[in-house]
């Protein structure tokens, strides 16, 4: 069987450095708030290109605090609006309606699946006081068009980058495109922990500031508290463990490249349509979305020849029952998108045999 992600192998390849990282937190007695957290955020601050880092508990809560950092400092307020792309994993929009903040759809592009920049200006209100870019499967969302809206209109420009740790625009990393950004350690993202783990970044001191207070129970001073805050803290163990695997992030970065480029290049059945790329270094393939029109036979047959696959997503956010009073709004290509997308097996420790061989069984796939 080709896994999908074989997530046991992921961890094999940094065992040893990983186990004595985590023995020596195990070790020291100390495991919240301590010498390796600060090390991993100032190591990620210098990886991705910001001033600051926070540290929480996983990426959700990440997008959580930045919109309630700004609803905190009276930048945003609930009922306010912020722009996001319809096609995005969910966590996306749950902390933007968490927030009692309005979520506003934007269709993507079909060729980039990432928001249509121009569909933005027309949805722009009095009330929009932000744009949500979602670096989806590991693309940059950002744009130039994207950046001038945000100064033209006074709108915060907040990345998702859950799934593009290590993407480049421009000589500038993800995660340091904006005002602020997210970022998930899920142990199935490019940067993974062994457990929940995320973070902010920002240049923005007072937004770090207020964030890792919200994170830490709404106190920066023990015992006293100044907002209603949560317990979302990024432990010992996992930042030990990050501060490992952040050091071999790029070189994982250019295998799952070679990988695309493979896949790319050779997969010629012509009922698949594989991602359209104009800049190598704008795409961490975190995903190697392909489309199909019989894209469920496609999975059926790929799993018959033992190759494991998985659609990001099955249902798109405003299908969902959460959101019942969207069920109704009409996004095509959103649509189109959650109908036709199969998620190829890609990893640092795919072998050559194996993304030959998809290559070779796609190929030889006749309806
Ligand atoms: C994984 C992911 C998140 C959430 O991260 P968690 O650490 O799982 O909470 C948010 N946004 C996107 C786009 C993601 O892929």
């Amino acid at each position: 069987m080709v896994k999908f992600l074989d997530l046991q192998k992921i961890t094999a390849k940094y065992a040893n450095e990983v186990h004595e990282a985590v023995s020596r937190v195990i070790n020291s007695g100390w495991y919240l708030q301590g010498e390796e957290n600060k090390r991993f955020e100032e190591n990620y601050s210098k990886y991705v290109g910001t001033k600051y880092t926070v540290g929480c508990a996983n990426g959700l809560d990440a997008l959580i605090w930045i919109f309630r950092a700004y609803i905190e400092l009276g930048i945003m307020k609930p009922g306010d609006e912020v722009i996001v792309p319809a096609n995005t994993y969910i966590a996306s929009i749950l902390a933007i309606t968490e927030n009692r903040l309005k979520p506003i759809l934007v269709e993507p592009n079909i060729q980039t699946y990432q928001i249509d920049d121009t569909k933005i200006e027309g949805v722009i209100t009095e009330r929009t006081k932000a744009i949500l870019i979602v670096h989806l499967y590991g693309q940059c969302a950002y744009t130039e068009k994207i950046g001038t809206l945000c100064k033209q209109y006074n709108l915060k420009l907040i990345e998702d980058n859950a799934q593009a740790h290590g993407c480049i625009f421009n000589n500038c990393k993800t995660g340091a495109l904006g005002d602020v950004a997210a970022h998930s350690f899920y142990p199935g993202k490019n940067l993974g922990a062994l457990g929940d783990a995320g973070a902010v970044t920002t240049n923005d001191e007072l937004l770090a500031k207020t964030i890792r207070t919200l994170a830490n129970y709404g106190s920066s001073k023990k015992y006293v508290f100044q907002y209603t805050g949560r317990n979302s803290r990024l432990d010992e163990i996992q930042a030990a463990v990050l501060n490992v695997k952040l050091k071999y992030l790029d070189e994982d970065i250019k295998i799952r490249k070679q990988i695309a480029k493979y896949y790319i290049e050779n997969i010629t059945n012509q009922q698949v349509i594989t991602p359209s790329i104009n800049d190598w270094d704008s795409h961490v393939f975190h995903l190697f979305p392909i489309r199909c029109k019989q894209r469920d036979k496609l999975q059926e047959y790929l799993l018959e020849n033992r190759i494991q696959t998985i659609i990001h997503y099955p249902i798109p956010p405003h299908k969902q029952e959460c959101y019942i009073e969207w069920n109704d709004l009409s996004l095509p290509i959103t649509e189109q998108i959650h109908n036709e997308e199969l998620s190829l097996p890609i990893s640092p420790v795919m072998n050559e045999e194996e993304y030959h061989y998809i290559v070779n069984i796609i190929n030889e796939w006749k309806l």
